[in-house]
């Protein structure tokens, strides 16, 4: 089904065509009221229909019947005829955007703003929606910086606010995303704290990139005090402190995180997978490894624990961990490879082979490991914000069956 379209007791209705129909609609009577006074002013004007409300009226019939050309056709006609109709180039500029010509929507916006004699809330509106032509032409730099120009004309325009904040997450100017969400917050009373943490969480990661380690960890302190339970940050600041090398700091912060909830364990264990560890540390991520290991841990988190022991040389812990992991999920395909992987080393090619026939019988569609809570999208990855509903947080671990 054509995602534009509603159906709304069997009918079926174009959402941008009802959406341009309904500003077309409410400009029409403005413009009528203003025609009708105008021909009373003027008694010398001949009766009958003007002709140009009448090509007005044809455009928005087209637009009802979803024709888009030939509302197109007959707006344009209706600016020749009567230049200072303002409704008629915005229902131009939202048909040309609906059909994705945004160079011509945006030619639209740009004579509007020209025109002397044109409010100033109309050409904020016009500013407004060049702004978001500009998006969808995937001009981003030129979308931010004309919604910046919305904001400083209209400091209140909380979805001016909104669309520049999304931009700057796409564009990775977290600072400024930040400073948006505080304004946001300010307007709406709305509270957006745990999207705060994030966003100084990101900040934070580019300051690693850069070697700012200092100024990394006032940002990851931040984010813990507006959102303590903020996981995305809980993790970056064990591995700031592992990069500082306060693996002792690192090990409490994740040791925390894992014990308040088991779920994001696998995320911590991914990381110690990836860490070689040095020899002097060795006790201590042991340790730390034990402790995890009398958690409730779920099948992925268990296979993770394994690879870590098995890392460190523990090789009866290992199996331990991925013998309940493979209780609790028969068919973790991963861990049943690391399973023969291990009895082939141990020169057991048949207990190896059993292991590859019973994964082989599991194969089937691949599941996905996170599930929005929200809009049900399904990802490998975990993410902290729902590329499919925009909201934060939502995406969680699916729980066994789930
Ligand atoms: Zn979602």
């Amino acid at each position: 089904m054509d995602v534009n379209t509603l159906h709304i007791g069997g009918m079926g209705f174009n959402v941008v065509a009802v959406l341009v129909t309904v500003t077309i609609l409410g400009g029409a009577l403005g413009y009528f009221l203003a025609r009708r006074k105008a021909r009373k002013e003027s008694l010398l004007q001949p009766a009958g229909p003007p002709k140009d409300y009448t090509v007005f009226l044809k455009g928005i019939q087209y637009i009802l019947a979803n024709d888009t050309d030939q509302a197109i056709e007959a707006f344009t006609k209706a600016v020749q005829i009567n230049s200072e109709t303002i409704e008629t180039y915005v229902a131009l500029g939202n048909l040309f955007r609906a059909k994705g010509e945004i160079d011509r929507a945006i030619r639209i916006r740009q004579s509007i703003l020209l025109r002397e004699r044109v409010d100033a809330e109309t050409k904020l509106q016009a500013l407004f929606d060049m702004a978001l032509d500009y998006k969808l032409g995937g001009l981003l730099q030129r979308a931010i910086s004309t919604f910046e120009e919305v904001i400083s004309r209209a400091p209140k325009r909380l979805d001016a606010y909104e669309e520049l904040e999304s931009l700057c997450e796409a564009t990775h100017d977290w600072q400024r995303a930040y400073e948006l969400q505080q304004e946001m917050r300010k307007l709406s009373n709305t509270n957006n704290q745990h999207i705060m943490a994030h966003l100084r969480t990101e900040q934070a990661k580019i300051e690693i990139e850069k070697g700012n380690l200092d100024s990394a960890q006032a940002h990851l302190k931040k984010a813990l005090s507006l959102d303590s339970h903020c996981v995305h940050a809980s993790l970056q600041l064990g591995e700031l402190y592992w990069l500082k090398n306060k693996k002792k700091k690192a090990l409490a912060i994740w040791k925390k995180l894992v014990h308040k909830n088991t779920k994001w364990a696998h995320l911590v264990l991914v990381r110690l997978q990836e860490k070689d560890g040095a020899a002097d540390e060795e006790t201590r991520v042991l340790d730390f490894l034990e402790h995890i290991a009398e958690e409730n841990l779920d099948a992925v988190a268990q296979m993770s624990l394994a690879r870590c022991f098995m890392q460190r040389n523990r090789k009866e812990q290992g199996l331990a961990s991925l013998k309940r992991a493979l209780e609790m999920e028969p068919d973790l395909g991963e861990a049943r490879q690391l399973l023969g992987e291990i009895l082939l080393e141990d020169g057991d090619e048949a207990g190896a082979v059993s292991e590859y026939r019973e994964l082989l019988s599991h194969l089937g569609p691949a599941r996905k490991r996170y599930r929005c809570q929200q809009c049900g999208l399904e990802t490998d990855k975990i993410l902290w914000k729902c590329p499919g509903c925009h909201d934060w947080d939502t995406v969680q671990p699916r729980k066994r069956g789930g």
